[in-house]
């Protein structure tokens, strides 16, 4: 076969095809069908056939199948880490780190699920007192789940685990450049729950996704880019298909004077460079206080001096995986040049044709594509900053906001509280997303609706509210046979609750 980095499809066959290479050398992964119109619908429909099934299991029979399928996972953790390594290219260690994640965040889905969507009961209040009444959260049926390609496993996981834990089905489209860590998930999930398609992979390029997006799907989870997000949301349209968009971001990283520069430098450089700065929630920017501005880049420089792109051993950073970004983060970094940015590593020549060098640029203005688009690239952007007030300004000016970090010994909490951003971690990298019981997702271009946590279950059900009459009430107001007494009673009644000048206290 022609190896070429972008997944090629080949017509001639009786099912169309395409191949997933491996970004560090081109080498053939895998070839796989691509999904017509009519097989997608016909996988949501079997899909649909399952769901009465699963959705009628206890939650507790649900969370057995999905920790014992946890378990298969961890157990055979180097062969999928060694399938995402080869379709992503990224390090084995970083591919068994997302693994790691997404086997804790299946085990957290499957034991909340009946505390968080199971029947509460409220309180009926004053007015409804004869009433009991409850809240319980069922599933939708059938969730469309379309993946990335920069966390296969971790970042699709943050749908599929909880929608099944919800109750529901899904029918899983995995990024083209890696299709066979999504065809992987579904075995192993056909292994646990034998002969029920309650997980089914369909694999494709986009015209599969959009195939998922119309085929009547009762939710449908997008990660990817903000790009890909409007037109799946265009499509979901079509059906009032309600849908979850997790996509790109820029985030800043913010340096306080009293912060511990050492550390920070440390966090800082892997938030922009691990998995080749091709992170949704990587490092994009870094704003430092001028008092210690120097200090810092003296500090991450010194800690960068051995890191490189390469696909032997001793590499940490792995290729581009998808070839057509090379051009994105070769223009950031050239237009910030162009525009005045100071070269401290790397540069316009560290990006070669798979692989792309540690990259720091400081004093980039403002303007530069390098501080105002997703770069994707083992880049860093670092600026000083008179105060923590222009850091947090900086950071919110953006029409991005998924998530961030802030150094700062003091105040770390009172900075993370004003940046306009879903998630912050304090004096650490990304640890909200190893915390399962914390809600996932952003604002603005970052997309909406949350993944994790209890938020996240409840984006794959829908409320049903129950009241049970427990006896006669004092006044039955819904009634024609209501007289005007009784509207005097409710009148009074609501006046002795309601009509003091009662705080909320
Ligand atoms: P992408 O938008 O190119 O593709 C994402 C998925 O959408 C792929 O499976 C693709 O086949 C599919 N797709 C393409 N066209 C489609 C269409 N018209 N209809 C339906 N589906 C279609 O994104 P990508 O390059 O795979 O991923 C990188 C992006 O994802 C980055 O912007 C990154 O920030 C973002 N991301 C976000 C998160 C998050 O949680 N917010 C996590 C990981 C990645």
């Amino acid at each position: 076969m022609t190896a070429t980095l972008e997944p090629t499809t080949t017509s001639d066959a009786p099912a169309a095809t395409f191949d997933s290479l491996n970004p560090a050398n081109g080498d053939l992964v895998g070839t796989h069908p691509i999904a017509t119109k009519a097989e997608v619908d016909a996988a949501v429909a079997v899909a649909r056939e399952t769901a009465d099934w699963w959705g009628n299991l206890s939650f507790d029979e649900r969370g057995e199948f999905l920790l014992t399928w946890r378990s298969v996972i961890t157990r055979r953790i180097a062969q999928l880490a060694d399938l995402s390594n080869r379709e992503t290219g990224k390090p084995h260690s970083d591919a068994q780190l997302e693994i790691v994640l997404a086997i804790d965040h299946i085990t957290w889905a499957a034991k909340h699920a009946k505390k968080v969507l199971g029947p509460h009961r409220v309180a009926p209040g004053l007015l409804m007192a004869n009433q009991a009444a409850t809240v319980e959260y069922r599933q939708l049926g059938v969730v469309g789940v379309i993946g990335p390609w920069n966390y296969p496993v971790f970042t699709p996981m943050g749908s599929i685990a909880y929608a099944l834990a919800a109750g529901n089905t899904v029918v899983f489209k995995p990024s083209e450049y890696t299709p066979g860590v999504g065809r992987w998930l579904a075995d192993t999930f056909s292994e646990v729950v034998h002969g029920r398609p309650v997980l089914q992979v369909v694999t494709g390029l986009g015209e599969t996704g959009n195939a998922l997006c119309t085929s009547g799907v009762d939710k449908l989870a997008f990660t990817g880019s903000g790009r890909t997000g409007k037109k799946v949301m265009a499509a979901c349209a079509e059906n009032l298909t309600p849908v979850i968009i997790e996509a790109g971001g820029k985030d800043s990283f913010i340096v306080d004077e009293d912060a511990d520069i050492p550390k920070a430098a440390e966090a800082a450089l892997w938030g922009g460079m691990s998995n080749a700065g091709q992170t949704c929630i990587g490092t994009e920017r870094v704003y430092v206080h001028e008092r210690v501005f120097d200090r810092f880049v003296a500090e991450i420089l010194d800690q960068a001096k051995d890191l490189r792109a390469g696909s032997d051993a001793g590499a940490k950073i792995g290729p581009i995986t998808m070839p057509s970004q090379l051009d994105v983060i070769r223009s950031h970094v050239e237009d910030a040049v162009a525009k005045g940015a100071h070269v401290a590593l790397g540069g316009p020549d560290a990006i070669g044709e798979r692989f792309v060098q540690p990259t720091i640029l400081t004093h980039v203005p403002e303007d530069s594509t390098a501080m105002t688009e997703e770069t994707f690239g083992p880049t860093l952007a670092i600026n000083p900053v008179k105060d923590m007030d222009e850091a947090i300004r900086r950071t919110n000016a953006t029409s991005y906001g998924l998530a961030g970090a802030v150094f700062s010994k003091k105040r770390g909490l009172e900075i993370a509280k004003q940046v306009r951003s879903g998630m912050t971690s304090v004096n650490s990298i990304i640890a909200f997303a190893g915390v399962p019981s914390l809600p996932f997702g952003g604002v603005g271009e970052s997309g909406f609706g949350r993944i994790h946590g209890p938020e996240g279950l409840k984006e794959f059900t829908y409320a049903k509210s129950i009241t049970r009459q427990r006896f006669k009430p004092p006044m039955l107001l819904t009634t024609f046979a209501r007289d005007a007494k009784t509207d005097g009673r409710a009148a009074q009644l609501i006046t002795l609750l309601h009509g003091g000048k009662k705080t909320i206290k």
